[in-house]
């Protein structure tokens, strides 16, 4: 540990550490200044998604808008190779989590599953380490129960109108047990909520429990 803590030290010398809202420098040991801190709204906890699909509410817990900077920080992290915002956004959502559902409630946390084409070129899948880290601060077991067996295009980039039909039989069971499991199934950005709605409805069907949350929550548009 203590070589561990020694190499941290020396490499936020060498590496300052900067506000991932901001990029701002920032003492060792933060992630963000302390005028996003103060500045950045936390949304006060669950919504409930509803895509439109009968007995398909999903409660889903929030962290941010999809605005201005944690929008900004988002986009470095899913696309921009800065994986160390979800340190940051899993300590945030956990204690969110923990003030809606309170400790002990959840059996497993798991993530929205990218391909492993994208996984390989991208180099990590973001929700997974969200959830992760989730499982870290919050004590859940994290454990991966859903695949995703086609390479579709990335929802990011594709209308509202389309991203319906784009999620439609992606995803399969891994085979984990989640009968009568309550399951918080993980993603980074929800928009329309088609994605979240697909996996719960795999989740569903392997006999689990399924509840939600997210980095942030875009403009829906049903
Ligand atoms: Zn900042």
């Amino acid at each position: 540990m203590a070589v561990k803590a020694a190499l941290s030290f020396l490499l936020d010398l060498l590496f300052p550490p900067r506000c991932i809202f901001c990029g701002q420098v920032i003492p060792p040991g933060r992630a963000v200044c302390e005028k996003c801190a103060a500045g950045i709204e936390t949304l006060s906890g669950a919504v409930s998604l509803n895509t439109g699909h009968a007995g398909n509410n999903i409660p889903c817990t929030v962290l941010y808008a999809y605005d201005g900077k944690v929008r900004d920080s988002i986009i470095r992290f899913k696309f921009g190779g800065e994986k160390k915002n979800s340190v940051f956004y899993a300590e945030n959502l956990s204690a969110l989590i923990e003030k809606s559902y309170g400790k002990d409630f959840f059996s497993t946390v798991t993530c929205v599953p990218i391909s492993s084409e994208r996984k390989k070129s991208r180099g990590y899948n973001q929700s997974e380490l969200v959830a992760r880290g989730v499982s870290s601060f919050s004590g859940i077991p994290y454990s991966d129960c859903l695949i995703k067996i086609k390479d579709n295009p990335e929802q990011h980039f594709l209308s509202n109108s389309e991203r319906k039909s784009n999620v439609k039989g992606v995803y399969r069971l891994s085979g984990t047990d989640i009968k009568d499991k309550k399951v918080l199934l993980i993603d980074d950005i929800v928009t329309t909520g088609s994605t979240i709605s697909e996996c719960a409805k795999v989740l569903r069907s392997g006999g689990a429990e399924v509840y939600c949350a997210a980095v942030a929550l875009a403009k829906m548009q049903y």
